[in-house]
This record gives structure tokens, C-alpha cells and sequence, in this order.
């Protein structure tokens, strides 16, 4: 059986939250950047009333710019190369009624590269880990890192302004490029 490797997806290869707060900035005239988050809460960024936010937040969503999500640098070098030693299983938050346009953009974006997106919850993806036993996890979420380290998987947090707070060591990966130089160590 093929090794297998789980990747996140939103902020590891696809884009999200620069076209989410281009979305956003240009609703309410602003000019929020990626590295202000600190927190997946973004909504807290912006003094505007949560159910406005929410509301732009789900009409982004339905926009062709959500449905294109650019790819992260060098992901898609960085996923051809890891998908050489296993089987590339992307495992996410988003939601199953974002499945199709997820999978459209994947397979456009990374044709035969991966195996199968997995719809989790912010609850699951450790049982999905447990279930799949990967040899690699690579995610930007502290939260899932932290799981990843208690079943004692290997794993590369991606770097983001959100997860400063958590000291991984060498396991911090800055980008793709460094992923590609050191992953082999750790299969
Ligand atoms: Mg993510």
C-alpha cells in the first residue's frame, strides 16, 4: 500500500484569506492584511457588526474568485514532488456544500496530483488522521498540529501570522520551497 500524506487545504495550497480580505476591504473600504490576523476569527478585525461580516463572508464564497482560489507559491511544484512518495489526501473545514467547486478548482489547478478531498470539522481531523495513518501532515492550524503531535504523526506547521504562538522547532515550514528541501528527512 502507498504511503500516505495529508495536506490541508486553504493557506497551504490554495490562497484564501488575501481574496477573502480583498473581498471584504473593498465591501467596507478598508485595508486589513494577511499578516494582522492573528486569529481565524476575522471577523474581529473589522468594526463592523458580526452579521454583516458573516453575510460578506458567505457571498464571497459564492464568487467566481472563491471558486478560482489562486494557488499558494510553489504548491504545485510542492505537491507534484510529495505525491511521488505517497498519496496526496487533502483533508479541510470547508464545508461539503463547497465540495464541487473545491474539487473543479483542485483538479484544474493540480490535474492527477491527489487522491481525494476529505470534509472535515474542526472536531474530526484527528479521527480522519488516526484513520488514514499518514506518514506526513502538513497544515497551518496550530490546533491540528497539536493533534498531529499527541498521535505522534510527522508533520510541517505552514507558516501564518496565525500560528506564531506554537514553538515547533524546525517543523515550522516557511512555503513550499522549504517543505521540498526537507520533507524526505522525515518519511
Ligand atoms: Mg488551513
Amino acid at each position: 500500500m502507498r504511503k500516505k500524506i495529508v495536506v490541508d487545504i486553504d493557506e497551504v495550497v490554495l490562497d484564501y484569506v488575501n481574496a477573502l480580505l480583498k473581498h471584504l476591504n473593498e465591501k467596507f473600504n478598508m485595508n486589513i492584511k494577511k499578516k494582522q490576523i492573528k486569529s481565524w476569527n476575522i471577523t474581529s478585525y473589522y468594526p463592523i457588526p458580526e452579521e454583516k461580516l458573516i453575510y460578506e463572508w458567505e457571498r464571497f464564497c459564492e464568487k467566481d474568485s472563491f471558486s478560482n482560489l489562486r494557488l499558494i507559491n510553489n504548491a504545485k511544484e510542492g505537491i507534484k514532488k510529495l505525491s511521488k512518495y505517497g498519496d496526496i489526501y487533502f483533508v479541510t473545514y470547508r464545508s461539503k456544500n463547497q465540495k464541487e467547486k473545491t474539487e473543479k478548482n483542485l483538479e484544474n489547478k493540480l490535474p492527477s496530483l491527489w487522491q481525494e478531498i476529505i470534509f472535515s470539522n474542526r472536531n474530526n481531523k484527528r479521527e480522519i488522521y488516526e484513520k488514514l495513518n499518514p506518514v506526513l501532515i502538513i497544515d497551518d492550524s496550530s490546533e491540528q498540529i497539536k493533534n498531529a503531535i499527541e498521535l505522534g504523526f510527522n508533520f510541517f506547521l505552514f507558516n501564518a501570522p496565525w500560528n506564531q504562538e506554537i514553538d515547533v522547532g524546525e517543523k515550522r515550514a516557511y512555503g513550499w520551497k522549504d517543505i521540498m528541501k526537507r520533507f524526505y528527512k522525515y518519511l
